[in-house]
């Protein structure tokens, strides 16, 4: 039997606990006495939230394996204290059918580093024009609740409807990337304004989000169907939200940690780590989202993890691709904007970070807190740690890290994927051991 026992942790920033892990189960928690053969992780001073679930990154595999794969993916979502990550269908093939949303799953459980969940393109092709195989993806192993076109808006309202209309028996969700293309075109990189007049680059409205998420929950309220909005960034996004869920429409939200801290203004030296969709926004639209997540408007913090080949990002601004690193960074952004900030407890946290997209995304046993009996994804952080970034040394395989030279306050320390270390700052040799191990066996989830 492996055991494994963590001692002295704060969970959930509460009281001190000890928790005994016995083949990947919390199977004691309080005053453990250690099994002569347990490993023991000292945590005296860490709090321990349930594992990290993020619901929006792009591993890149298949297709763009020069820029990340599954495996190097899977290590920097370890590293950031990640046991569940939903890759999204923008690949080369497209998630569209059951066989490519097996293959994204088999290659997730072969790495064994963390959960790796495919989200299926509502439409063929990320077309826009045909609804892919939702129901085949859903009836697949790989059993696909979470649909995006991601990287395109389902803009059709037709295509919008039926396939909210379509996913509704089986509990499906549809995550839609708002960008009205009439509004904000393939062009359009910067937040429309001041800002985008002085550059003279193409300006990317705040309505050309707010119009498409307005119609959207109309839609799931007309159908009684669940819609998720992917990276909120406006204040008036927050605002339509807030209205759909007094009304009771079934709507859920996330926000990504850079539009939680970084404005357009960054955008004034044209360096291209900052051009991201949807872009920066101004101060009064940052503030809108981190009290939209503070008072529970917006459900969950997703990454958009964009790793980007050098090739790719190292452009002119208007020529470079849209995106930015996140996985390594998430927590300590969020300790640092949400939990210093004075805006969220720790317990808040393990719910934007864990329990909400856990439940958003239908993983029955992610984001279940740190009770007996619950499978042993456990992220242990040093909420006063200062980490300065080094993009440098990132697991990732890209380099596009607008973090890069800045220093947060919050860090992981330790990352436990069922019942196994696939992280540990403090114990670089029993993590190889224990990385060893994941890769050969495979999740046991
Ligand atoms: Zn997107």
């Amino acid at each position: 039997m492996n055991r494994l026992v963590i001692r002295g942790a704060r969970l959930l920033g509460a009281d001190a606990a000890d928790l005994l892990v016995e083949d990947g189960v919390i199977t004691e928690v309080g005053s453990v006495s250690a099994p002569p053969d347990a490993e023991v992780l000292d945590a005296d001073g860490l709090v321990a939230l349930p594992g990290l679930v993020d619901l929006h990154v792009h591993l890149r595999e298949p297709g763009r394996e020069d820029a990340e794969t599954i495996a190097t993916g899977s290590a920097a979502a370890a590293a950031g204290g990640f046991t569940a990550v939903f890759a999204m269908a923008n690949t080369s093939p497209v998630t569209d059918t059951a066989e490519a949303a097996e293959r994204v799953l088999d290659l997730g459980r072969a790495c064994g580093l963390t959960e790796v969940v495919p989200v299926g393109a509502v439409t063929k092709g990320l077309e826009g024009a045909e609804l892919a195989e939702l129901g085949l993806m859903a009836r697949s192993r790989a059993r696909v609740r979470v649909f995006s076109d991601d990287g395109h808006c389902v803009h059709d309202a037709r295509i919008m409807r039926r396939a909210l209309e379509y996913i509704k028996p089986f509990g499906g969700v549809i995550s839609q990337h708002a960008q009205d293309p009439r509004l904000a075109g393939r062009e359009a990189c910067c937040h429309e304004g001041e800002v985008s007049g002085r550059l003279g680059l193409p300006g990317w409205p705040g309505i050309a989000e707010e119009s498409v998420v307005a119609r959207d929950v109309m839609l799931a309220r007309h159908t009684g169907s669940r819609v998720h909005v992917a990276h909120v960034s406006t204040a008036g996004t927050v605002e339509v939200i807030r209205w759909a869920k007094a009304q009771g429409i079934d709507v859920t939200a996330e926000v990504t940690p850079h539009h939680l801290a970084l404005t357009t203004d960054l955008l004034l030296g044209y360096d291209p780590v900052y051009k991201v969709n949807p872009p920066l926004r101004p101060t009064e639209d940052v503030e809108a989202l981190r009290a939209g997540l503070a008072d529970g408007t917006i459900d969950a913090v997703a990454t958009d993890h964009a790793p980007h080949a050098r090739h790719d990002k190292e452009h002119a601004f208007v020529d470079a691709a849209f995106g930015m690193l996140g996985l390594e960074t998430a927590l300590s952004v969020v300790s640092d904007v949400m939990v210093h900030g004075g805006l969220l407890d720790w317990a808040g946290v393990a719910r934007v970070m864990s329990a909400s997209p856990a439940r958003i995304g239908g993983l029955a046993h992610q984001g279940r807190g740190l009770a007996v009996g619950s499978t042993a994804h456990i992220t242990l952080v040093d909420p006063d740690r200062k980490v300065t970034v080094d993009a440098a040394a990132s697991r990732s395989r890209s380099r596009n890290n607008p973090w890069h030279g800045r220093t947060l306050r919050g860090a992981v320390e330790a990352t436990v994927f069922a019942g196994r270390l696939t992280h540990d700052v403090r114990n670089g040799a029993g993590n190889r051991r224990e990385l060893t191990n994941a890769t050969t066996s495979g999740a046991d989830l």
